[in-house]
C-alpha cells in the first residue's frame, strides 16, 4: 500500500488530492483539468493510463518480486451540482465494472463519455495508419490576382478513408491537435508541399507559383517546428520564397516573443508568412507590425456578407486599408460571387480566393486550370 501511494504521488500534480478511504482502494481528485468536458475527460484518461502503467510495474518486497493489477473508475464533476457521496458511488460502480471485466483499464461512469473517448481512440488509430497507408492527399485551391491569373495556391489536406470516403480537415485536424498527431501529419503536409513546389519549379507554366501551407498552433509551438520546415525546404531544394506558411492569431496569444523569434529564423531563411482568418481572433493589433508577415487573409465570414451587412463591409474595407498601409499583401478568402469580388476590388483588394475562381482540387485539375491561363475557364 505504501509503494502504491508513492507511485500515485509520482504521476499526480502538486494540486491534486489523493486519499485511501480503506482497504486497497484509493481516491484521486484531479482539479482544473480542462475548460470543457471533452478536454477534461481526455486529460483524466491520460492520467489514468499513466497510473495504470505505474501500478503494473513489479513490486519488490523483502527481496521478492510481486505483481499487482489495478482497476480505475472515473467520474467527471463540475462545480457543486453533484453530492460528494454520489460521485464516489458512481466512480466506485465504474471501478467494479472494470474489475468484473478483467482489470487493468480505466472506465468512466458516464457511458456517453466512455463512448466518446472510444471513438476518439479509434480515430486516432486510423489517422496513424492514414499516414502509413498513403491515404492523405493535398488539394490545391487557386489564388488569383485582379486579372484572374492564378498566382498562388493553398494546399488543403484531404483524407481518403477506405470506408468513410473523403474526410474534410475539420473532422480530423482538431483530433490531431489534441493527441499530438499534428506533428507527424504536419510534417507530411510540409514535405508533400515542398515536393510539389519542386515539380512546379521545373515547368515554365508553374515555376512562378507560390504555395501556402496551413500550420496549426500546436504544430508551430512544437520544439522541432523550425527544423522541420528547414528540413523540408532543404531536402527538396526549392526556392524558400515560394513557400508561404499560414498561421492564425492563436499562435500569438501566449509566448508572443518566442513565436516571433521562430518566425524571424524562418523568414531569414526566405520562407514567407501569411496570417489566416484575419479578424476572427482576439489578439490586439499591436503585434501586427512586429511580425515578419508577407500577407493577411481576410476571413471568409466578412466576405460572405459584404454586400448585405454594412458592418462586414466596413471591416473588410478597413482590413484592406490597414494591410496596404503596413505593406502587406491582402487576400480575400471565400469569394463566391461576382458582386463580392467587385466590391473587394473597389476597396483595393488585389488577391482573391474562393469558389468563384475554383474550389480546392486535385493537382492535375489545378495544373490544367493554370495552363488554361485563367481560373475563370474552369
Ligand atoms: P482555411 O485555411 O481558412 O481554408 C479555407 C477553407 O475554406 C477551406 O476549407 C476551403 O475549402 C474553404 N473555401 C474555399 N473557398 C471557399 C468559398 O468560396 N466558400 C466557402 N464557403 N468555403 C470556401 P477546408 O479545405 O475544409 O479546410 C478547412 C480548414 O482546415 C482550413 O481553413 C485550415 O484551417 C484547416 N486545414 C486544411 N488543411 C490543413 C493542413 O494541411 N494543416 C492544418 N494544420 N490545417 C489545415
Ligand atoms: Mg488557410
Ligand atoms: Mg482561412
Amino acid at each position: 500500500l505504501q509503494e502504491v501511494a508513492r507511485r500515485l504521488l509520482g504521476v499526480l500534480r502538486e494540486s491534486d488530492t489523493i486519499s485511501r478511504p480503506g482497504g486497497d482502494e484509493f481516491v484521486v481528485m484531479l482539479e482544473e483539468i480542462g475548460p470543457d468536458r471533452v478536454t477534461a475527460a481526455a486529460m483524466a484518461q491520460s492520467v489514468s493510463r499513466k497510473t495504470l502503467a505505474e501500478l503494473s510495474r513489479p513490486y519488490v518486497l523483502r527481496g521478492r518480486e510481486y505483481t499487482g493489477s489495478a482497476s480505475v473508475g472515473m467520474v467527471l464533476f463540475r462545480g457543486h451540482e453533484d453530492a460528494a457521496d454520489e460521485l464516489l458511488q458512481h466512480a466506485g460502480m465504474a471501478m467494479y465494472a472494470v474489475k468484473c471485466s478483467g482489470r487493468g483499464v480505466a472506465r468512466f461512469f458516464d457511458p456517453h463519455i466512455q463512448a466518446m473517448l472510444e471513438r476518439r481512440a479509434a480515430v486516432e488509430a486510423q489517422i496513424r495508419k492514414a499516414v502509413e497507408l498513403n491515404q492523405l492527399r493535398l488539394y490545391f485551391q487557386p489564388c488569383v490576382d485582379r486579372e484572374g491569373r492564378i498566382v498562388a495556391a493553398e494546399a488543403l489536406l484531404r483524407w481518403f478513408h477506405p470506408e468513410r470516403g473523403l474526410v474534410p480537415p475539420g473532422d480530423f485536424i482538431p483530433v490531431c491537435e489534441d493527441n499530438g498527431l499534428i506533428v507527424p501529419v504536419g510534417r507530411w503536409v510540409l514535405e508533400a508541399a515542398c515536393a510539389q513546389l519542386q515539380r512546379w519549379e521545373a515547368e515554365r507554366e508553374t515555376r512562378d507559383l507560390r504555395l501556402s501551407v496551413n500550420i496549426s498552433v500546436k504544430q508551430f509551438r512544437h520544439d522541432g517546428f523550425v527544423a522541420q520546415v528547414l528540413g523540408a525546404v532543404g531536402e527538396s531544394g526549392i526556392d524558400p520564397s515560394r513557400l508561404e506558411l499560414e498561421l492564425t492569431e492563436g499562435v500569438f496569444l501566449d509566448d508572443t516573443e518566442l513565436s516571433i523569434a521562430k518566425m524571424r529564423v524562418l523568414r531569414g531563411a526566405g520562407v514567407l508568412f501569411s496570417l489566416d482568418d484575419f479578424g476572427t481572433g482576439y489578439s490586439s493589433l499591436a503585434y501586427l507590425k512586429k511580425l515578419p508577415l508577407n500577407q493577411i487573409k481576410i476571413d471568409q465570414s466578412f466576405v460572405r456578407d459584404i454586400a448585405v451587412d454594412a458592418g462586414d463591409e466596413v471591416i473588410a474595407q478597413t482590413i484592406i486599408k490597414m494591410g496596404q498601409s503596413l505593406g502587406l499583401e491582402v487576400v480575400a478568402e471565400g469569394v463566391e460571387t461576382e458582386e463580392q469580388r467587385r466590391r473587394l476590388e473597389r476597396y483595393g483588394c488585389e488577391h482573391y480566393q474562393g469558389y468563384l475562381f475554383g474550389p480546392p482540387m486535385p493537382v492535375q485539375e489545378f495544373e490544367d486550370a493554370v495552363a488554361a491561363g485563367t481560373a475563370d475557364s474552369l
